[in-house]
């Protein structure tokens, strides 16, 4: 069997869904798992009402309203029978989310994976219900049956020995009824029956879930891009496409930031050497990227990956001592405990330095550092990390910027810039 994933931009509308619908009769004599993400950007729609509902602003049912249409708009496309059974269960899951709404909001994040898991389930139900209805024979499966994770909402862990079993025996039975079986990605479920999630763009995860615990010939992820590309072309004009990557140029790709792959996709596939292709939704039959064993990276030219809005942090004792192990392990705790990833870090005898993204929570934690130590910090700067890189192809990066920081090794260089004034 294989694992097919889609992702937002391949069902954001009426048209994208048939063209899934295409991919998909192209491969129709497999067996396939597609698992799908909510369509077009209804994640970050469903982050608002999450939002509005705990902050009580007010408007989380007119955001849910506008968010209703949407999908209206979209099923009223496929589906011309206005009677359809698809919308009666469609407006099942509104009427859910509404029900979360009428509870005093708890907290935000298990609160937000209730509401956020809905837009796999809608998302799902309305891809499956078209490709059966133009004989793309498949069944729809809640993957919240089988993949169970702990309760740490929003980036649930995964159990893996129960969510083995579950998927083995589920996708087993499934496979005697269709060739093809549509679910979730992003979501899971605890024990207890309540959603979580897996983390932001974690649908290429659920991917590389499945096909470890299936064993999986391959995972395909089809994409608004032609395959792998050494850079963002939002970010730089020449971006080439990489034919082929090792697992372990995939891994520092995702964790550096390249927004390519869920950093946590790679390993699961690579425990059990199943290789992953990236393709283009728009172009299926080109070749795009393949991710496997014994792969070298080809072409081996340098990648790069810009993070914009950095915030550079310098934490020295007030005293002026030493920087010592104890204060470090005391200063990762409360990175840790407040939820923010170090892109990079440095330390002298005197300070140690992180770079992290800007966001509200990195003053409450500039706060408390102040507290015990001397803490400076520079924001609106970029990060650049370049994998393979050359002299020559740092230096044109950094024409027009101060360098505030540099670490080179053998394989990676990262950089945080500031922009000169001009
Ligand atoms: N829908 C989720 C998100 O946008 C998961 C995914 O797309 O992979 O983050
Ligand atoms: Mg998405």
């Amino acid at each position: 069997m294989n694992v097919f994933k889609f992702g937002g931009a391949s069902v954001k509308d009426a048209a994208a869904v048939k063209n899934a619908g295409e991919i998909l009769k192209l491969h129709s004599n497999d067996q396939l798992v597609v698992v799908i993400s909510a369509m077009g950007k209804v994640t970050n729609a469903l982050e608002k009402i999450v939002d509005a509902h705990v902050h009580q602003t007010g408007e989380a049912l007119s955001l849910l309203d506008a968010l209703k249409n949407y999908h209206l708009h979209i099923t009223n496309e496929l589906f011309s029978d206005p009677k359809h059974e698809v919308h009666n269960k469609l407006n099942n899951y509104f009427v859910e989310i509404e029900w979360v709404l009428e509870e005093p909001p708890r907290d935000y994040d298990f609160v937000y994976d209730q509401i956020v898991s809905f837009g796999e389930l809608l998302s799902t139900t309305i891809v499956s219900t078209w490709l059966n209805d133009n004989g793309l024979t498949n069944q729809w499966m809640d993957v919240r049956d089988c993949l169970i994770t702990d309760n740490t909402y929003r980036e649930g862990k995964i159990d893996w020995e129960t969510s083995t079993g579950l998927f083995q025996s589920r996708i087993k039975e499934l496979f005697t009824q269709a060739n093809i079986i549509i679910t979730q990605g992003f979501i899971g479920s605890t024990t207890e029956n309540f959603s979580t999630t897996l983390g932001r763009e974690g649908s290429d995860y659920t991917a590389a879930i499945i096909a470890h615990i299936m064993n999986a010939e391959a995972v395909t992820i089809w994409k608004d891009v032609p395959g792998v590309l050494n850079a963002d072309p939002k970010h730089f004009s020449d971006a080439q496409k990489l034919i082929q990557l090792s697992y372990q140029d995939a891994i520092e790709l995702a964790y550096y930031g390249a927004s390519v792959i869920h950093p946590k996709t790679i390993k699961p596939l690579e425990n059990k050497n199943i290789p992953l292709h990236v393709k283009s939704f728009l172009e299926p039959n080109s070749k795009g990227t393949v991710i496997g064993k014994d792969l070298e990276t080809k072409p081996l030219i340098p990648s790069f990956i810009f993070k914009s809005n950095q915030v550079l942090i310098s934490i020295s004792a007030k005293d002026f001592s030493f920087i010592a192990e104890e204060n470090l392990s005391e200063i990762f705790s409360d990175f840790a405990d407040s939820g923010i990833k170090l892109n990079l870090m440095q330390n002298s005898a005197i300070s140690f330095s992180v770079c992290i993204d800007d966001s509200p929570k990195k003053d409450a934690l500039i706060e408390k550092l102040r507290t015990k130590y001397k803490v400076k910090y520079n924001a609106g700067l970029q990060l650049y990390t370049i994998r393979h890189y050359y002299p020559s192809t740092i230096e044109s990066l950094t024409v027009g910027k101060e360098i505030l920081l540099e670490q080179r090794s053998r394989t990676t260089a990262q950089l945080i810039t500031k922009d000169l004034p001009k």
